[in-house]
């Protein structure tokens, strides 16, 4: 068994997605031994490519809404599809993936005493009708929306966490991120950040939807990651929720004209219809965070989309699929 003194063996599922593989890679530099699963529904190989052949890490292809016997000290559950075009193509598969992917993990965890953190969302905020968002909020949540696959799924994760937590005194950790963003999120997953900037380096219409007068609040992902691992961190009596995220509040207009500026591109904005049930307002209220985490994000919207711009872009260039 694994102290605190020596390294662990960490399971991530969705380890080879957008955050997944910024987590492995964290890890794994933390001396840590890590196995990444995921049925690569969302992630690619290309992901975690270079993290292939280093004796800490272990890839495993495997869909979580079957059981898995591991034995590991650690879960970060993050297997789940995120972004509402990639949730929205297989609702019924979206809903199997949080809730039978969180009830086998926590089966796991409880077989093997593993600590887990679940990776849940804003969402579960709904539209919200109080802003910031605190975690003591209920939320604002349409059961039977093109959204609520994903929403009510993670609501349902999070109530399996508590009720495994209360019945079989499991350590566990729910994190809500906000939107977040960086190098490795997938070109064609419909995300504004990834839309906009992959629309803007090929000179394409910036497609806003609505007036793109919605807000919505950006953490760039080195902060997120390091947010989770100290939440995974913390003494057992903490499980959380707890938000993470960036509070810089933005609307979708500011930041398309952000992207058009720093790309330098002659892009214009086109606006096309809001899809159904799109909060129009977000924003992570930090205090507990800041308590219990000792964390505050600390990169900046611009900073942190030069170095998103220069990863497109550099895919680009190399033709891979964008
Ligand atoms: P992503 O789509 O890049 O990563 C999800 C990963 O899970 C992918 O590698 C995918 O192949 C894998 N996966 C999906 N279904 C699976 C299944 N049934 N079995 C095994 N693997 C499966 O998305 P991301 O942005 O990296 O998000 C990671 C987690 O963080 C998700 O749970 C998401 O809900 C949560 N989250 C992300 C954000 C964000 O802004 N990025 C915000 C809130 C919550
Ligand atoms: N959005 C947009 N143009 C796009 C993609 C998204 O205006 O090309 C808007 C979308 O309607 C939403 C916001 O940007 O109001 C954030 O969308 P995303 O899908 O990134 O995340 P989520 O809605 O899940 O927060």
């Amino acid at each position: 068994m694994a102290n605190e003194y020596s390294n662990k063996r960490i399971l991530v599922t969705g380890g080879a997605g957008f955050l997944g593989s910024h987590l492995c890679e964290r890890l794994i530099a933390q001396g840590h031994d890590v196995l990444c699963v995921d049925n690569l529904f969302t992630g690619s190989r290309d992901n975690i490519l270079h993290l292939i052949g280093n004796p800490r890490f272990e890839l495993m292809r495997h869909d979580v809404t079957f059981p898995l016997y591991v034995e590991v000290d650690e879960i970060f559950n993050l297997a789940c599809p995120a972004s509402p075009v990639h949730y929205q193509y297989d609702p019924v598969q979206t809903t199997k993936t949080s809730v039978h992917g969180a009830i086998n993990m926590l089966g796991l965890a409880k077989r093997v005493k593993a600590k887990i953190l679940q990776a849940s969302t804003s969402e579960v905020y709904g539209d919200p009708q109080v802003h910031p968002q605190t975690e003591d909020y209920w939320g604002h949540v349409n059961p039977i929306g093109i959204r609520s696959c994903y929403d009510e799924g993670k609501r349902c994760a999070e109530t399996l966490f508590f009720d495994y937590h209360r019945q079989h005194k499991l350590r566990i950790k729910v994190a809500r991120i906000f939107n977040t963003y960086g190098p490795r999120m997938h070109p064609n997953d419909g995300r504004v950040v990834s839309n906009f900037i992959v629309q803007a380096l090929k000179g394409q219409d910036i497609t806003v939807y609505g007036k793109g007068e919605q807000t919505r609040s950006f953490c760039y992902v080195d902060d997120l990651i390091e947010a989770l691992m100290r939440l995974m961190n913390t003494g057992d009596d903490f499980t959380g929720p707890v938000n993470v995220g960036n509070p810089g509040e933005f609307t979708i207009l500011q930041l398309a004209e952000k992207v058009i500026e720093l790309t330098g591109s002659s892009s214009r904005v086109v606006f096309r219809p809001l899809p159904g049930d799109d909060p129009m307002q977000r924003q992570p209220d930090l205090t507990l965070a800041r308590a219990k985490l000792g964390w505050e994000p600390t990169t900046a919207l611009a900073d942190g989309l030069k170095r998103t711009i220069a990863y497109f872009d550099s895919r680009l260039s190399k033709s891979l699929p964008a």
